[in-house]
């Protein structure tokens, strides 16, 4: 079974995933997906509600406490993830080009992130079977209490279009690995890659229900699988607005959330840093995904005496960059992946601008690139801290540069924020490394290096940049809870005993 048809005219119509069938929107509605890199619509996604997320929910539950799945082993989950990663591999270059169609990312980065990604499912497959409880050896010689890990049930991964089966994979390795059924809500700019996922999976074989998904918009689709009673544990990756949101509602229905959330990463070089290496780290670090990626370092801060010559090395390394179609392999510069974000991006700019920040690089939309949302990498300068493109999250090819006296400044100026995702340092001295490491308040801190990101390597942010890690033996727990059991091996007392 696939996961679309094809309409006369060559667009693709999508259905959804729910209990292990290919099925329209209750409502029968869809909804236009668009190509970013031309403007034109390419597929029509299946517009859900509250009525196919009762679906959904119902058969996720289904799976959790009474299907095959409730049943098995942790060591036999772990066989199934491992089966997982196997069709994921045998199918990165179909679902590289679907995802490439629909946000834009340029194929050759996307091809190079789906080929690491059944690490992930390899790497939860090994761990599902090592959440050992423990035996507690209690005052009461009459009493047998140990812990155990459980699932919670039924998990709702909520995803952003910036890297649709990256964000997924982290969240659905871990909470398979862990037991959980998931309802997946992914974004509606670019629902169509989560949709093949599915289709990839069907050939494993996994029970109906283990994974479902439910395509459309927040108000429609999210806010109904959010409040949904089946639904016990929500991982979301998105704006810090929605994430609050879903926070708040979450609270209120006492449900755990996992909120991935945004950066405004800041990039440190010091005067003693190798410049050449910074660059290299500088620009991949915000340009290469045109900066919509959560941890793209959008505020460069460079030492004095090595500013005016970093910016000079900078500014040569990204000029004449070649934008164009993201599947041509010469492309440097993809689009901007829908039309809200672009034009998000050039407001900001704008605003930069209006505020007095000086820009000496990109600035404005490209065009001859057959009518797609394209903008130049972007360098601003005179920036002070207190502007809007020192403070807001962009999600664009947006760098906004500043310069620092000392150690200390550089300190103050990359904690001055609500957000801390992640940092980068680029300087030769080990002590100051030691130093910056244990001061900067983000959830990752590269030195010499930027953008990782490991099957094995806890990630998630300080403070506004959300809850809960993704990756590592962390994001087990996440997903699991702990459960204390009392055997008791004599005779339960009376509890009134008659005198
Ligand atoms: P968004 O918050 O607009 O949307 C994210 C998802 O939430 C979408 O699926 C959307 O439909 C859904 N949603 C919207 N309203 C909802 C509601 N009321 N209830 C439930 N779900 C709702 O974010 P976006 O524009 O898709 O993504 C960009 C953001 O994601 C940026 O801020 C970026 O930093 C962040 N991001 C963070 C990470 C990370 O790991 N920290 C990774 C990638 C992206």
């Amino acid at each position: 079974m696939s996961a679309h048809s094809t309409e006369a005219g060559g667009t693709l119509r999508y259905q959804t995933f729910i209990k292990g069938q290919w099925c329209d929107a209750a409502s029968g509605r869809c909804f236009d997906s668009v190509d970013p890199s031309s403007g034109r619509v390419w597929a029509r996604i299946p517009r859900c509600d509250g009525a196919d997320v009762a679906l959904a929910t119902q058969a996720a539950h289904h799976a959790a406490f009474e299907g095959p799945w409730s049943r098995m082993r942790p060591t036999e989950r772990g066989r199934w993830l491992r089966r997982m990663g196997d069709a994921l591999a045998a199918d990165v270059e179909r679902l590289a080009q679907f995802e490439c169609r629909d946000n834009g990312k340029r194929l050759s980065e996307i091809r190079a992130q789906f080929t690491d990604l059944p690490e992930y499912f390899y790497y939860f497959a090994g761990l599902a079977d090592k959440f050992e409880g423990r035996v507690i050896p209690i005052d009461r010689a009459d009493t047998f209490n140990y812990t155990v890990w459980e699932p919670y049930g039924v998990v709702a991964a909520i995803t952003a279009w910036n890297s649709p089966l990256a964000l997924l994979t982290w969240k659905i390795a871990p909470a398979l690995a862990a037991g959980n059924s998931v309802v997946i809500k992914p974004s509606e700019h670019a629902s169509a890659s989560t949709l093949e996922l599915m289709q990839t999976f069907q050939s494993v074989g996994l029970p109906d229900g283990v994974l479902n998904v439910v395509t459309g918009f927040g108000d429609e689709v999210g806010d109904p699988l959010v409040a949904d009673p089946q639904v016990a544990r929500i991982t979301f990756t998105g704006s810090g607005a929605v994430g609050k949101r879903i926070a708040t509602r979450a609270a209120g229905l006492l449900k755990r959330v996992t909120l991935e959330l945004g950066g405004k990463s800041a990039q440190i070089v010091f005067d003693d840093a190798d410049m050449e290496q910074a660059v290299r780290g500088i620009v991949a670090g915000i340009f290469v995904s045109n900066g919509q990626s959560c941890v793209a370092g959008s505020r460069l801060l460079v030492q004095d005496r090595l500013h005016d010559a970093l910016l000079d090395q900078l500014l040569a390394s990204i000029d004449g960059l070649k934008a164009g179609d993201p599947r041509d392999a010469a492309t440097q510069i993809g689009p901007i992946a829908n039309q809200p974000q672009f034009e998000r991006v050039c407001q900001d700019v704008a605003t930069a601008r209006a505020e007095g920040a000086r820009c000496v690089a990109g600035g404005v939309p490209l065009k001859g690139t057959d009518g797609g949302w394209y903008f130049a990498p972007t360098v601003l300068v005179d920036v002070d801290p207190s502007m809007q493109i020192a403070r807001q999250e962009i999600f664009g090819p947006v760098l906004a540069v500043m310069r620092f006296r000392d150690e200390n400044h550089a300190v103050q100026l990359a904690n001055d924020h609500a957000l801390g995702l992640a940092d980068g340092v680029w300087t030769r001295d080990i002590s100051r490394v030691m130093r910056m490491t244990r001061r900067l308040q983000a959830g990752t801190v590269y030195v010499n290096t930027y953008r990782g990101v490991a099957p094995q390597s806890p990630c998630g942010g300080f403070k506004d940049s959300g809850w809960g890690r993704e990756n590592g033996i962390e994001a087990m727990r996440e997903f699991l809870q702990l459960k204390s059991v009392w055997i008791g091996l004599g005779d339960m007392p009376n509890p009134f005993p008659r005198l």
